[in-house]
């Protein structure tokens, strides 16, 4: 049978599915014999079965009844008592928490009756009947439903009319009256009367935190927070300890240590003479801990060897809500608190110095996304203005910079020495050198995956997207803000990649000491702590991980950055970045070939320029494996816009002109090539196979630069790998043509080149067709950008903007499939891959290539899937290690 209430004493901290965190960690503290209010834990399992019904669960209230006996029979009082009221505070706590979500009553027990006694046990009218009246608005607002407006206004009313600037001020004769309006309030507002029996307050109490669960506030929250819907909250029932009796009562929160820096030493607020909501609404001034210690030292010295146990007892930094009634110290609440990226490393590095925790649970206790916070730039956020825009944190930094709003522009800006931002609508690879000149990139449209996005995060700069209240307008050379603020070209904006804000002028920055370190192995002074407790936890993660980390890079540069942020190796060299710039004319060239010749001799003008490449890349990784990845994208994405070209020729014509012979040339092309959906269409391998001599002249770049390497003493390890391969009769031609090449130009150089040959696996049929396709290849990398993408069926550069916040919303996923790896779908597909590849080929190194390889919770995947290797943008390299070794754990 179902057993849905557990006292204090019953629980413990292993139990917070149940208990929710709060009433586990109430009776871990209770066992831990610290003072805490005595009561009880209804489960969350009641709460679920209470919103699947719609009704109480059958014998619930029989075990809160025997639960409240033996909190009346400890305190020696009943519920409500007339002449000594036991009151009880019904408070919700699921099992994340989710703080000021949902909801807490507090002084369940009062009514027209017990408020008298109260007022007499206590000695102080003042106070019983401003807790009565604090049960009226919040019985009244969450059980009731009447808009907590209401109150307030009243109590607005009140003070106005006695010409007091706040409660404190009011007498027992003011709140007595106010007690009698918010009755009547409550009478208008529901036909119903305040209900005066303590048990049904309860009882109704307790139904209205598990209503509380599903209030828009509390959804809301768990959606940003990806927290499961399906959870519930438990509800913990307790005695009332009250920190308004009077001078030698408070209450306050506080802090085993600093949680922004992680230093140690308490740490918090208290106020004289309240109640812990008080503390946090922020009426009166709170005063630092510190000064507990001169108010009342014995309480301060409890409080400080209390939270030691704590601290102590959980081997993490903790925080607390205390309150003292009367000069007794009451324990209300504790849990391993939220801290920043900076304070998880010190905290984590200085607890294992403690001896506290091992130097794997060091690992344990931070993660790569804190990580990756460290490494960005930030502003000095106590000294931004408002906000001039709202858009979505894509890429994580600080960055100041002129507008501009385009890529020339950018580039012409930058190379004069300006920091600029690039705003545009949505980016495209054309935007590349405006984005590589600018600080940040900032654009209106497109989500957190959108082309903007995935290449600044790639290149570890600032992007801010989506930002659709922004109205950018290209040709005018400026946007406009709801507000009708105008920001025109060369304006000095701030971006704000880790919260999606954007601000006007120049907001200060504070540099990054982990990158610094990560660079060059630099320590600043003043964060030698943080680096030397950042360098710790990558040397454990790097020991104990198996994956091995490589990175995705296109330039020698970004090939000796990732070297130095720990990369083993490239695992995707994208060779159509080779062909931007200046080469698209080449590329252009080739594809206009009206015959062999023609076609022979852009090539021709092609090769070196690629050789040139790779023989850097080898060079900035020698000794280490650089998976070169032949062309992939479709041809037309190097020739120009078609609607562009069409548009040319037709004002060339209105104005009597005859089109320029080379127009019309090149627009017959495109047209020729254009397609409906290219990213369906002929792209990746199907290339190398129907246009002669393309991947005949990028294998013997890769040749040659081998040569080149090994001529000069080095150590070059090129892969060669071919995209999209959907059968294995198309690996097959492919590599029989790569072969060919190999020994072409091994025979004429004399050095033997080894290079071995896999495939991209990001098509569902690769995959479940995997054994067979590895009878071809000697390696496997997940392309899972295009392989969510082929196996959702969803286009990524449409959905997103289209109707992902949509599905989101409705809860289908939590996280994009593009942000984090889809386990259930693409995941299956992945280990169906790797099972079958390495059944038919044993030996077979598998690796992933896509976003997904710098993404926190996709490493963990692939370590279980038992993948060879990770590959990221250069700057998740110290991300992805991290990970790496957590996963390992
Ligand atoms: P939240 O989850 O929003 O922090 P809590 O359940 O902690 O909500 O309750 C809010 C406040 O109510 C607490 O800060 C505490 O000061 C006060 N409170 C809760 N229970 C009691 C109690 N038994 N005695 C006195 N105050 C209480
Ligand atoms: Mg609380
Ligand atoms: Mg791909």
């Amino acid at each position: 049978m179902g057993r849905y209430v557990y006292d204090f004493t019953q629980g413990g901290r292993d139990m917070a599915g149940l208990l929710g965190s709060k009433g586990a960690n109430l009776a871990e503290m209770t066992r831990l014999g610290l003072p805490v209010p005595p009561g009880f834990t209804v489960t969350t399992e009641a709460c679920r079965a209470y919103l699947d019904t719609g009704g109480e669960p059958a014998g619930l209230w029989r075990e809160i009844s025997a639960h409240l006996t033996a909190v009346e029979t400890a305190a020696g009082r009943l519920l409500g008592q007339p002449d000594d009221p036991l009151l009880l505070s019904v408070r919700s706590g699921a099992r994340f928490s989710m703080p000021g979500m949902m909801e807490t009553i507090l002084d369940i027990g009062l009514n027209d009756e017990s408020v008298l006694g109260l007022a007499k046990v206590s000695g102080n009218d003042r106070f019983a009947w401003d807790s009565y009246r604090r049960l009226l608005q919040m019985f009244g607002s969450t059980v009731m439903g009447v808009d907590s407006a209401h109150f307030e206004r009243a109590l607005t009313d009140l003070k106005d009319a006695r010409g007091v600037p706040d409660d404190v001020h009011l007498t027992a004769d003011d709140l007595a009256g106010l007690v009698a309006t918010f009755q009547e309030l409550i009478r208008q507002e529901t036909g119903e009367y305040f209900p005066q029996a303590p048990a049904e307050q309860l009882r109704r109490a307790v139904l209205a935190v598990f209503e509380s669960w599903n209030g828009e506030r509390a959804r809301l929250y768990r959606r940003r927070e990806h927290i499961a819907d399906d959870l519930g909250t438990a509800v913990n029932v307790q005695r009332m300890v009250f920190g308004n009796l009077g001078p030698d009562s408070g209450s306050g929160v506080a802090f085993t240590r600093d949680p922004a820096t992680g230093r140690p030493g308490l740490y918090g607020d208290y106020l004289p003479d309240a109640q812990g909501e008080d503390v946090v609404a922020g009426i009166r001034n709170t005063v630092p801990l510190t000064e507990l210690e001169r108010l009342d030292p014995r309480s301060h010295t409890r409080l400080r060897a209390h939270m030691e146990t704590l601290e102590r007892h959980y081997r993490d930094l903790c925080d607390i809500e205390f309150t003292i009634e009367r000069g007794t110290l009451w324990m209300l609440q504790t849990r391993v608190g939220k801290r920043t990226a900076e304070a998880a490393f010190a905290i984590a590095a200085e607890l294992a110095d403690e001896g506290l925790i091992t130097p794997d649970e060091t690992l344990a206790r931070v993660g790569g996304e804190q990580l990756a916070r460290l490494m960005f730039p930030r502003f000095d956020t106590s000294r931004t203005g408002d906000p001039l825009a709202h858009g979505l944190p894509a890429s994580p930094g600080a960055a100041v910079g002129a507008a501009v709003f385009d890529s020339a522009e950018a580039a012409r800006r930058a190379s004069a020495g300006e920091k600029v931002v690039l705003v545009r609508q949505e980016t495209t690879p054309d935007d590349l050198p405006g984005m590589i000149a600018a600080q940040a990139v900032l654009t209106s449209r497109g989500g957190k995956t959108s082309h903007a996005a995935v290449v600044a995060r790639g290149m570890g700069k600032v992007c801010v997207c989506g930002a659709e209240e922004l109205s950018v307008d290209i040709e005018a050379r400026r946007f406009t803000t709801p507000d009708g603020t105008v920001v025109e070209e060369g304006t000095v904006v701030s971006v704000d990649g880790s919260t999606g804000l954007v601000y006007a002028g120049s907001v200060p920055l504070t540099d990054s000491a982990v990158i610094r370190f990560l660079e060059n192995g630099s320590t600043d002074e003043d964060a030698t702590g943080l680096v030397d407790a950042v360098a710790r936890v990558l040397a454990r993660a790097d020991t104990v991980r198996r994956l091995e980390v490589r990175a995705n890079a296109d330039t020698p540069e970004d090939a000796a950055r990732a070297r130095r942020f720990g990369a083993q190796g490239i695992g995707l060299c994208r060779t159509e970045h080779m062909f931007l710039g200046e080469r698209r004319k080449l590329v252009e060239a080739m594809i206009l070939a009206r015959d062999e010749a023609e076609r022979a001799e852009a090539l021709g003008a092609l090769l070196p320029l690629q050789r040139q490449d790779f023989t850097g890349i080898l060079e900035a990784m020698d000794g280490l494996p650089v998976t070169i990845r032949l062309i992939d994208p479709p041809l037309h994405e190097f020739l120009p816009d078609r609607t562009d070209l069409a548009v040319r020729m037709a004002t060339a014509e209105a104005r009597g002109a005859l089109p320029d012979p080379r127009d019309t040339e090149l627009l017959d092309a495109v047209n020729r090539m254009h397609e409906e959906n290219p990213m369906l269409g002929l792209r990746g391998v199907r290339l190398g196979l129907v246009v002669p001599g393309l991947v005949a002249m990028q294998v013997r770049a890769i040749a040659e630069a081998v040569v080149r390497r090994t001529k000069a003493g080095g150590s070059p390890r090129a892969e060669i790998m071919v995209p999209l391969v959907g059968a294995v009769e198309e690996l097959r031609i492919e590599r029989e043509e790569v072969e060919r090449v190999l020994a072409e130009v091994s025979q004429e150089s004399g050095i033997a080149v080894h290079c071995p040959v896999g495939t991209m696996i990001e098509l569902p049929r690769a995959a479940l067709t995997a054994g067979r396709i590895a009878q071809e290849a000697e390696f496997f990398s997940f392309g899972t950008n295009d392989l969510t993408q082929t196996t959702w069926g969803f286009s990524r550069d449409d959905v997103e903007a289209a109707f992902f916040s949509a599905y989101l919303d409705k809860g289908i996923f939590t996280t994009s499939p593009f942000e984090t790896l889809d386990r259930d779908g693409v995941g299956r597909l992945v280990r169906i891959a790797v099972d079958e590849g390495r059944a038919a080929r044993p030996d077979l190194k598998i690796g992933v290539c896509g976003e997904h390889g710098g993404d926190p919770d996709s490493v963990h995947f692939f370590h279980t899937a038992g993948l060879d290797y990770v590959s990221c943008s250069p700057f998740r390299v110290p991300v992805a290690r991290l990970e790496a070794g957590r996963a390992a754990l």
